[in-house]
């Protein structure tokens, strides 16, 4: 069975879509990026650096930042590393661009859930003034928390499908590859790839491949 994607009107086969409703829809988005970056096979690794260029992100290293504190930059990089993974600016540079600020101590593969989610806001129209409320905790302290869920979820979601598309992660799940393996192929991390197995409904089919033998 066909159906038509409207937005590229392009024809995506429906066996290579997951199974719920969502995800179909942000594979069908995630194909509409792959498109975009010139990809034409559904295993061929996306590079997101490539992308956020025209998405018109200016990704930056934390080390670029002159006017963070050196007691801000230690807590960055030092006890708090593992509790952050990249944080995109709320306004946008004079030139238009917005800036991205990925966590220099974890590795490449791991930026890229991180910068394609960034990525995805952009293309999918998302309002950077609907994505955030401040709030003010019992201390005074001022949060900037996200507010909408669901945009989140979408964007995340969107990302994640245009990095590792499910037609070539269910082939992969089916050849008996592991997640170590996928992680290598797409340049993206293992906990990436263990989530599309398991929002993708492939988790059964992986275990019964990876575990059993
Ligand atoms: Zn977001």
């Amino acid at each position: 069975m066909w159906i038509r994607n409207s937005k590229k009107s392009s024809l995506v086969k429906f066996d290579d879509l997951p199974p719920s409703q969502k995800g179909r829809k942000f594979e069908i988005q995630g194909q509409g990026l792959r498109q975009f970056a010139g990809l034409s096979r559904d295993d061929d690794p996306l590079d997101p650096f490539e992308l956020a260029r025209y998405a018109n992100l200016l990704v930056v290293r934390l080390e670029e930042i002159e006017a963070l504190s050196d007691e801000s930059r230690e807590h960055l990089l030092g006890i708090g590393k593992d509790s952050w993974s990249g944080g995109a600016a709320s306004h946008k540079l004079p030139d238009g661009r917005k800036l991205i600020i990925l966590n220099p101590t974890h590795g490449k593969n791991r930026h890229a859930a991180t910068l394609m989610e960034e990525v995805s806001h952009v293309f999918l129209g998302h309002k950077p003034s609907r994505l955030a409320i401040e709030t003010v905790d019992k201390d005074g302290k001022v949060n900037a928390r996200d507010y909408n869920h669901s945009i989140e979820e979408e964007a995340y979601g969107t990302g994640a499908a245009a990095l590792i598309p499910y037609s070539a992660l269910k082939r992969m799940v089916n050849e008996g590859k592991t997640i170590q393996q996928i992680a290598e192929h797409f340049r993206v991390s293992r906990a990436l790839v263990e989530f599309r197995i398991k929002i993708s409904r492939l988790w059964d089919l992986y275990a019964s491949k990876v575990f059993s033998g």
